[in-house]
Protein backbone atom coordinates (compact mmCIF):
# COMPACT_ATOMS: atom_id res chain seq x y z
CA UNK A 1 0.00 0.00 0.00
CA UNK A 2 1.32 3.53 -0.83
CA UNK A 3 0.44 6.36 1.11
CA UNK A 4 -0.81 9.64 -1.01
CA UNK A 5 -0.95 13.02 0.98
CA UNK A 6 -2.70 15.90 0.13
CA UNK A 7 -2.00 19.10 1.79
CA UNK A 8 -4.49 21.88 1.90
CA UNK A 9 -3.31 25.58 2.80
CA UNK A 10 -6.64 27.03 4.78
CA UNK A 11 -6.80 30.96 5.15
CA UNK A 12 -10.72 31.64 6.22
CA UNK A 13 -12.17 29.31 4.11
CA UNK A 14 -15.02 27.83 6.44
CA UNK A 15 -17.25 27.95 2.94
CA UNK A 16 -14.96 26.76 0.97
CA UNK A 17 -14.03 23.41 2.56
CA UNK A 18 -16.73 21.24 2.12
CA UNK A 19 -17.28 22.02 -1.66
CA UNK A 20 -13.28 20.63 -1.54
CA UNK A 21 -14.33 17.45 0.28
CA UNK A 22 -17.12 16.41 -1.33
CA UNK A 23 -14.99 16.89 -4.83
CA UNK A 24 -12.50 15.28 -3.56
CA UNK A 25 -14.25 12.16 -1.90
CA UNK A 26 -15.91 12.04 -5.87
CA UNK A 27 -12.42 12.10 -7.32
CA UNK A 28 -10.74 9.72 -4.37
CA UNK A 29 -13.22 7.02 -5.26
CA UNK A 30 -12.64 6.87 -9.14
CA UNK A 31 -8.90 7.19 -8.24
CA UNK A 32 -8.76 4.52 -6.41
CA UNK A 33 -10.58 2.37 -9.08
CA UNK A 34 -7.84 2.42 -11.29
CA UNK A 35 -5.07 2.60 -8.70
CA UNK A 36 -6.13 0.17 -5.73
CA UNK A 37 -2.84 0.33 -3.80
CA UNK A 38 -3.53 3.72 -3.33
CA UNK A 39 -4.56 4.93 0.36
CA UNK A 40 -5.40 8.87 1.30
CA UNK A 41 -4.64 11.23 4.10
CA UNK A 42 -5.91 14.73 4.35
CA UNK A 43 -3.60 17.43 5.66
CA UNK A 44 -5.24 20.47 6.18
CA UNK A 45 -3.54 23.57 7.60
CA UNK A 46 -5.35 26.06 9.44
CA UNK A 47 -3.05 29.27 8.80
CA UNK A 48 -4.48 31.10 11.77
CA UNK A 49 -8.52 32.22 9.93
CA UNK A 50 -10.57 33.81 12.16
CA UNK A 51 -13.47 32.34 10.72
CA UNK A 52 -14.68 29.26 11.32
CA UNK A 53 -12.31 27.02 9.49
CA UNK A 54 -11.81 25.11 12.41
CA UNK A 55 -14.79 24.22 13.37
CA UNK A 56 -15.22 22.82 9.91
CA UNK A 57 -12.11 20.78 10.16
CA UNK A 58 -13.16 19.38 13.29
CA UNK A 59 -16.59 18.30 12.01
CA UNK A 60 -14.67 16.21 8.95
CA UNK A 61 -12.11 14.90 11.14
CA UNK A 62 -15.40 13.58 13.24
CA UNK A 63 -16.40 11.53 9.76
CA UNK A 64 -13.19 10.74 8.33
CA UNK A 65 -10.21 9.91 10.41
CA UNK A 66 -7.92 9.95 7.23
CA UNK A 67 -8.35 13.74 8.15
CA UNK A 68 -5.49 15.28 10.09
CA UNK A 69 -4.73 19.33 10.62
CA UNK A 70 -2.62 21.72 11.88
CA UNK A 71 -3.48 25.00 13.16
CA UNK A 72 -0.73 28.15 13.02
CA UNK A 73 -0.83 30.36 16.11
CA UNK A 74 -1.73 33.22 13.92
CA UNK A 75 -1.46 34.06 9.89
CA UNK A 76 1.81 32.95 8.79
CA UNK A 77 1.26 33.04 4.89
CA UNK A 78 0.71 30.55 2.73
CA UNK A 79 4.18 29.64 2.00
CA UNK A 80 4.59 28.49 5.91
CA UNK A 81 1.18 26.64 5.25
CA UNK A 82 3.30 24.41 2.94
CA UNK A 83 6.01 24.35 4.27
CA UNK A 84 4.50 23.30 7.81
CA UNK A 85 2.28 20.29 5.39
CA UNK A 86 5.44 18.99 3.62
CA UNK A 87 6.62 18.31 7.35
CA UNK A 88 3.99 16.38 8.93
CA UNK A 89 2.90 14.86 5.69
CA UNK A 90 3.82 11.10 5.90
CA UNK A 91 2.87 10.22 2.25
CA UNK A 92 5.05 7.88 -0.17
CA UNK A 93 3.92 10.69 -2.59
CA UNK A 94 2.60 14.34 -1.42
CA UNK A 95 0.13 16.42 -3.17
CA UNK A 96 -0.45 20.60 -2.48
CA UNK A 97 -3.62 22.02 -3.55
CA UNK A 98 -5.80 25.13 -2.33
CA UNK A 99 -8.95 24.87 -0.83
CA UNK A 100 -10.61 26.81 -3.03
CA UNK A 101 -10.99 23.89 -5.56
CA UNK A 102 -9.38 26.26 -7.91
CA UNK A 103 -6.48 23.24 -8.50
CA UNK A 104 -9.24 20.84 -9.77
CA UNK A 105 -8.64 17.40 -8.23
CA UNK A 106 -9.84 15.92 -11.49
CA UNK A 107 -6.32 16.62 -12.68
CA UNK A 108 -4.92 13.99 -9.40
CA UNK A 109 -5.35 10.75 -11.53
CA UNK A 110 -3.55 11.85 -14.42
CA UNK A 111 -0.75 13.60 -12.12
CA UNK A 112 -0.47 10.67 -10.46
CA UNK A 113 0.39 8.89 -13.66
CA UNK A 114 2.95 10.81 -14.67
CA UNK A 115 5.05 9.90 -11.41
CA UNK A 116 3.83 6.19 -11.27
CA UNK A 117 3.85 4.88 -14.52
CA UNK A 118 5.80 7.46 -16.54
CA UNK A 119 8.71 7.63 -14.16
CA UNK A 120 8.97 11.54 -13.32
CA UNK A 121 9.40 13.04 -10.06
CA UNK A 122 6.73 15.23 -9.84
CA UNK A 123 4.07 16.60 -11.98
CA UNK A 124 3.16 20.49 -11.64
CA UNK A 125 0.52 22.83 -13.15
CA UNK A 126 0.09 25.45 -14.92
CA UNK A 127 -2.11 28.23 -15.62
CA UNK A 128 -2.59 28.65 -19.82
CA UNK A 129 -5.48 31.40 -19.17
CA UNK A 130 -5.84 33.84 -16.97
CA UNK A 131 -9.81 34.54 -17.04
CA UNK A 132 -11.55 35.83 -14.63
CA UNK A 133 -8.90 37.61 -13.23
CA UNK A 134 -8.35 41.16 -12.72
CA UNK A 135 -6.87 41.93 -16.38
CA UNK A 136 -4.20 44.51 -14.47
CA UNK A 137 -2.79 41.50 -12.27
CA UNK A 138 -2.38 39.55 -15.02
CA UNK A 139 -0.21 42.21 -16.41
CA UNK A 140 1.41 42.57 -13.42
CA UNK A 141 2.09 38.91 -13.30
CA UNK A 142 3.19 38.63 -16.71
CA UNK A 143 5.91 41.30 -16.28
CA UNK A 144 7.14 39.88 -13.17
CA UNK A 145 7.74 36.21 -14.51
CA UNK A 146 9.22 38.19 -17.74
CA UNK A 147 11.53 39.80 -15.47
CA UNK A 148 12.56 36.98 -12.80
CA UNK A 149 13.22 34.50 -15.47
CA UNK A 150 15.71 37.21 -17.22
CA UNK A 151 17.45 38.01 -14.01
CA UNK A 152 17.71 34.80 -12.20
CA UNK A 153 19.42 31.23 -13.24
CA UNK A 154 16.51 29.43 -11.50
CA UNK A 155 13.79 28.64 -13.33
CA UNK A 156 10.69 30.03 -12.64
CA UNK A 157 7.41 28.82 -14.77
CA UNK A 158 4.96 31.41 -16.42
CA UNK A 159 1.71 30.47 -14.39
CA UNK A 160 3.03 27.52 -12.51
CA UNK A 161 0.51 26.69 -9.66
CA UNK A 162 2.00 25.46 -6.31
CA UNK A 163 -0.40 22.52 -7.17
CA UNK A 164 1.91 19.89 -7.33
CA UNK A 165 2.42 16.10 -6.63
CA UNK A 166 5.74 15.02 -5.52
CA UNK A 167 8.01 12.23 -4.41
CA UNK A 168 8.74 11.46 -1.06
CA UNK A 169 12.59 11.96 -2.13
CA UNK A 170 11.21 15.56 -3.85
CA UNK A 171 9.71 16.30 -0.60
CA UNK A 172 12.63 15.66 1.50
CA UNK A 173 14.78 17.63 -0.60
CA UNK A 174 12.28 20.96 -0.24
CA UNK A 175 12.31 20.21 3.58
CA UNK A 176 16.07 20.76 3.74
CA UNK A 177 15.76 24.07 2.43
CA UNK A 178 15.37 25.85 6.12
CA UNK A 179 15.41 29.46 5.09
CA UNK A 180 12.88 31.92 6.48
CA UNK A 181 11.93 34.06 2.99
CA UNK A 182 10.39 30.83 1.37
CA UNK A 183 9.42 31.74 -2.22
CA UNK A 184 7.99 27.67 -2.91
CA UNK A 185 8.40 28.70 -6.64
CA UNK A 186 11.59 29.34 -6.73
CA UNK A 187 12.23 26.43 -4.66
CA UNK A 188 10.78 23.52 -6.60
CA UNK A 189 12.84 25.16 -9.60
CA UNK A 190 16.62 25.12 -7.16
CA UNK A 191 15.96 21.57 -6.06
CA UNK A 192 15.87 20.41 -9.73
CA UNK A 193 14.38 16.66 -10.16
CA UNK A 194 12.73 15.65 -13.12
CA UNK A 195 9.27 17.54 -13.51
CA UNK A 196 6.27 16.93 -15.89
CA UNK A 197 3.92 19.95 -16.65
CA UNK A 198 0.43 19.61 -17.08
CA UNK A 199 -1.94 22.94 -18.07
CA UNK A 200 -5.01 23.33 -17.59
CA UNK A 201 -7.48 26.48 -17.75
CA UNK A 202 -7.68 29.07 -14.90
CA UNK A 203 -10.90 28.02 -12.70
CA UNK A 204 -12.72 30.58 -10.52
CA UNK A 205 -13.07 29.97 -6.91
CA UNK A 206 -15.57 28.34 -5.65
CA UNK A 207 -16.49 29.89 -2.70
CA UNK A 208 -15.03 32.78 -0.48
CA UNK A 209 -12.57 35.29 -1.40
CA UNK A 210 -9.10 35.44 -2.54
CA UNK A 211 -6.70 36.16 0.30
CA UNK A 212 -3.83 38.09 -2.14
CA UNK A 213 -4.35 41.67 -2.66
CA UNK A 214 -2.57 43.32 -4.78
CA UNK A 215 0.10 44.78 -1.98
CA UNK A 216 0.67 41.35 -1.11
CA UNK A 217 1.37 39.68 -3.97
CA UNK A 218 3.81 42.83 -4.69
CA UNK A 219 5.55 42.17 -1.79
CA UNK A 220 5.45 38.54 -2.65
CA UNK A 221 7.12 39.45 -6.12
CA UNK A 222 9.81 41.39 -4.23
CA UNK A 223 10.83 38.51 -1.98
CA UNK A 224 10.96 36.25 -5.07
CA UNK A 225 13.45 38.74 -6.88
CA UNK A 226 15.74 39.00 -4.12
CA UNK A 227 15.58 35.70 -3.02
CA UNK A 228 16.36 34.06 -6.71
CA UNK A 229 18.50 37.17 -8.21
CA UNK A 230 21.24 39.30 -7.17
CA UNK A 231 20.69 41.37 -10.71
CA UNK A 232 19.59 44.10 -8.72
CA UNK A 233 22.88 44.46 -6.86
CA UNK A 234 24.75 44.46 -9.46
CA UNK A 235 22.56 47.30 -11.72
CA UNK A 236 22.69 49.45 -8.69
CA UNK A 237 26.44 49.13 -9.05
CA UNK A 238 26.30 49.50 -12.79
CA UNK A 239 24.49 52.76 -12.51
CA UNK A 240 26.74 54.44 -9.94
CA UNK A 241 30.03 53.45 -12.20
CA UNK A 242 27.67 55.01 -15.47
CA UNK A 243 27.40 58.20 -13.39
CA UNK A 244 30.59 58.91 -11.98
CA UNK A 245 31.95 58.49 -15.64
CA UNK A 246 29.42 60.68 -17.02
CA UNK A 247 30.06 63.04 -14.40
CA UNK A 248 33.86 63.46 -15.00
CA UNK A 249 33.03 64.00 -18.88
CA UNK A 250 30.71 67.11 -17.44
CA UNK A 251 33.54 68.39 -15.31
CA UNK A 252 35.71 68.24 -18.44
CA UNK A 253 33.08 69.91 -21.06
CA UNK A 254 32.68 72.86 -18.40
CA UNK A 255 36.03 73.78 -17.81
CA UNK A 256 37.28 73.82 -21.20
CA UNK A 257 33.91 75.95 -22.19
CA UNK A 258 35.26 78.30 -19.38
CA UNK A 259 38.33 78.45 -20.80
CA UNK A 260 37.68 78.74 -24.49
CA UNK A 261 34.61 81.12 -24.25
CA UNK A 262 35.08 82.25 -20.42
CA UNK A 263 30.91 81.43 -20.07
CA UNK A 264 29.66 82.96 -17.01
CA UNK A 265 28.87 79.45 -15.39
CA UNK A 266 25.01 80.10 -15.50
CA UNK A 267 22.45 77.40 -14.93
CA UNK A 268 20.99 76.26 -11.80
CA UNK A 269 17.62 74.76 -12.84
CA UNK A 270 20.05 72.06 -15.02
CA UNK A 271 22.35 71.56 -11.62
CA UNK A 272 19.01 71.18 -9.93
CA UNK A 273 17.65 68.35 -11.92
CA UNK A 274 21.16 66.89 -11.76
CA UNK A 275 20.89 66.68 -8.29
CA UNK A 276 17.59 65.41 -7.87
CA UNK A 277 18.29 62.94 -10.37
CA UNK A 278 21.40 61.43 -8.14
CA UNK A 279 19.95 61.94 -5.38
CA UNK A 280 16.82 59.70 -6.22
CA UNK A 281 19.37 57.09 -7.73
CA UNK A 282 21.61 56.82 -4.56
CA UNK A 283 18.52 56.37 -2.14
CA UNK A 284 17.41 53.84 -4.75
CA UNK A 285 20.05 52.10 -4.64
CA UNK A 286 20.48 51.85 -1.00
CA UNK A 287 17.19 50.66 -0.60
CA UNK A 288 18.30 47.85 -2.88
CA UNK A 289 20.96 46.69 -0.74
CA UNK A 290 18.58 47.50 2.44
CA UNK A 291 16.11 45.08 0.69
CA UNK A 292 18.87 42.21 0.62
CA UNK A 293 20.06 43.46 3.81
CA UNK A 294 16.65 42.90 5.55
CA UNK A 295 16.60 39.79 4.28
CA UNK A 296 19.90 38.47 5.35
CA UNK A 297 18.74 39.88 9.16
CA UNK A 298 15.46 38.00 8.98
CA UNK A 299 17.42 34.70 7.74
CA UNK A 300 19.77 35.32 10.98
CA UNK A 301 17.40 35.75 13.37
CA UNK A 302 16.73 32.05 12.55
CA UNK A 303 12.98 31.46 13.55
CA UNK A 304 10.79 28.76 13.36
CA UNK A 305 8.58 29.52 9.98
CA UNK A 306 5.61 28.57 12.02
CA UNK A 307 3.95 28.31 15.11
CA UNK A 308 1.40 25.71 15.47
CA UNK A 309 -1.36 25.70 18.28
CA UNK A 310 -3.30 22.42 17.41
CA UNK A 311 -2.63 19.53 15.67
CA UNK A 312 -4.48 16.00 15.00
CA UNK A 313 -1.67 13.42 14.03
CA UNK A 314 -3.29 10.43 14.02
CA UNK A 315 -4.68 9.31 11.23
CA UNK A 316 -6.84 5.95 10.26
CA UNK A 317 -7.20 5.76 6.45
CA UNK A 318 -7.14 2.16 6.70
CA UNK A 319 -11.22 1.79 7.51
CA UNK A 320 -12.60 4.23 5.28
CA UNK A 321 -10.29 1.94 2.44
CA UNK A 322 -11.46 -1.37 2.84
CA UNK A 323 -15.43 -0.29 3.56
N1 LIG B 1 -3.74 30.84 2.01
C1 LIG B 1 -3.09 30.58 3.22
N2 LIG B 1 -2.55 31.62 3.92
C2 LIG B 1 -2.60 32.92 3.47
C3 LIG B 1 -3.25 33.15 2.23
C4 LIG B 1 -3.80 32.10 1.53
O1 LIG B 1 -3.01 29.43 3.67
O2 LIG B 1 -2.10 33.81 4.15
C5 LIG B 1 -4.35 29.70 1.27
C6 LIG B 1 -5.82 29.88 0.93
O3 LIG B 1 -6.64 29.43 1.99
C7 LIG B 1 -5.99 29.04 -0.32
C8 LIG B 1 -4.63 29.18 -0.99
O4 LIG B 1 -3.71 29.60 0.02
O5 LIG B 1 -6.22 27.68 -0.03
C9 LIG B 1 -4.66 30.14 -2.14
O6 LIG B 1 -5.16 31.39 -1.71
P1 LIG B 1 -6.18 32.24 -2.59
O7 LIG B 1 -7.17 31.34 -3.25
O8 LIG B 1 -6.72 33.31 -1.74
O9 LIG B 1 -5.21 32.86 -3.68
P2 LIG B 1 -5.47 32.99 -5.25
O10 LIG B 1 -5.96 31.67 -5.74
O11 LIG B 1 -6.48 34.07 -5.39
O12 LIG B 1 -4.13 33.34 -5.81
MG1 LIG C 1 -7.52 30.69 -5.04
Amino acid sequence: MKLLTAIVPCYNEEQAIPFFYDEMERVIKTFQEKYRDVEFEFLFIDDGSSDGTMEALRSLREKDKRVRYVSFSRNFGKEAAMYAGLEKSRGDYVVIMDADLQDPPSLLPDMYAAICDEGYDSAATRRVTRKGEPPIRSFFARMFYRLINRISRTEIVDGARDYRIMTRQMVNAILSIKEYNRFTKGIYGWVGFRTKWLEYENVERVAGETKWSFWKLFLYALDGIVAYSTTPLSIATFSGLVLSMLSVAAILFIIVRKLVWGDPTNGWPSLVCIMLFIGGLQLFSIGIVGQYLAKTYLETKNRPIYISREEINETDYTDSVSE
